[in-house]
């Protein structure tokens, strides 16, 4: 079983302080400024197939755990580039591409053990899927960019990894696409071409798979999308493609902060006071900053 008590340590209970996972999003939300960097521990402490679940170091690479998962035919709805850990997935906090069909980014959560700012380790949630009352900590940490608490160790939800799978894409218009298709893994739209990744059973991905060709669509490998994001507002920008039902436009520009209602921004702030009072943890950021 991993220890945090060298995290706790690390984390001490004086001084600022950010984890760092692989780096690839660390200007998100705003940079860290000049603070002490600790990191998340690595390693797969167990992982139970029949159960579904993985306990794992939240330090752990997205890439070590996906090959150790998709030896037993499963996989879990984090998704990020080359580097990313899972801590970071979680606190940044993005739900991954084929959310139709592996889930949203909230839900992988089932605990998390962290060190707290007051330098002292905690639990939030608990290791099965409905086994937690009162509050659900474990959403609130997904997204909050490492403001609330340094993430140790944690206990992810696996799904079962699609037998077949297939993209397809076409100049068919979208609500075409969308009456024909059974729960896509994802649907894309750039304002002419539709692109939609099936995945499931094998015949049944074949059926799609001809039922798309007679609408005009054909295979493609999967599409590369522009690395910004922003909130869908009803307006695709040049170069934009719409993840249609997730509500975010994949764009070449950089969005500006979105706007936060001032209720959210104070509640947020009482929230932030009561984690970590003294501001600890990774001072220079908001997550209210982070667009999609
Ligand atoms: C489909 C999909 C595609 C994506 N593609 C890209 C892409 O192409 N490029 C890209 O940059 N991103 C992409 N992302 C976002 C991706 O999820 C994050 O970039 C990445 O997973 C962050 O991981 P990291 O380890 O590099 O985090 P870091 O950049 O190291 O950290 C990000 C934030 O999380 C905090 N943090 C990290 N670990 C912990 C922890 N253990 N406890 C508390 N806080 C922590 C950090 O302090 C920081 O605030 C994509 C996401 C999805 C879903």
């Amino acid at each position: 079983m991993m220890n945090l008590s060298q995290l706790a340590n690390d984390v001490g209970e004086v001084g600022a302080v950010c984890v760092r996972g692989g780096g690839t999003r660390w200007d998100v939300g705003g940079a860290a400024g000049d603070v002490q960097v600790v990191m998340a521990p690595t390693g797969i402490d167990s992982f139970d197939p029949a159960e579904m679940t993985v306990v794992v170091g939240a330090g752990t690479t997205l890439s070590e755990l996906a090959d150790a998962l998709a030896a037993r035919g499963q996989e879990v709805a984090l998704d990020g580039p080359p580097g990313a850990t899972i801590g970071g997935a979680l606190m940044v906090g993005r739900s991954p591409l084929r959310r139709g069909r592996l889930g949203e980014v909230a839900d992988v959560l089932l605990q998390a053990d962290c060190v707290g700012a007051d330098g002292q380790v905690f639990v939030a949630g608990g290791p099965t899927v409905k086994n937690v009352s009162g509050y659900d900590l474990c959403r609130l940490l997904v997204g909050s960019l490492g403001t609330l608490a340094v993430v140790g160790r944690v206990i992810l939800r696996t799904r079962p990894m699609p037998e077949d799978s297939a993209w397809m894409s076409g100049e068919v218009p979208l609500k075409v696409v969308l009456q024909s298709v059974y729960r896509p893994a994802t649907v894309l739209w750039d304002g002419r071409q539709t692109t939609v990744r099936v995945e499931g059973h094998g015949a049944d991905v074949n059926n799609e798979v001809d039922l798309l060709g007679g609408l005009g669509l054909e295979r493609v490998d999967q599409p590369v999308l522009p690395r910004e994001r922003d909130r869908w507002s009803g307006f695709l920008p040049s170069g934009g493609v719409l993840e249609v039902g997730a509500g975010v436009v994949h764009q070449l520009e950089r969005p500006s902060p979105p706007a936060v209602a001032a209720g959210v921004r104070v509640l947020g702030d009482r929230m932030r006071e009561a984690f970590d009072p003294r501001r600890r943890f990774n001072p220079g950021r908001d997550p209210h900053r982070v667009a999609a």
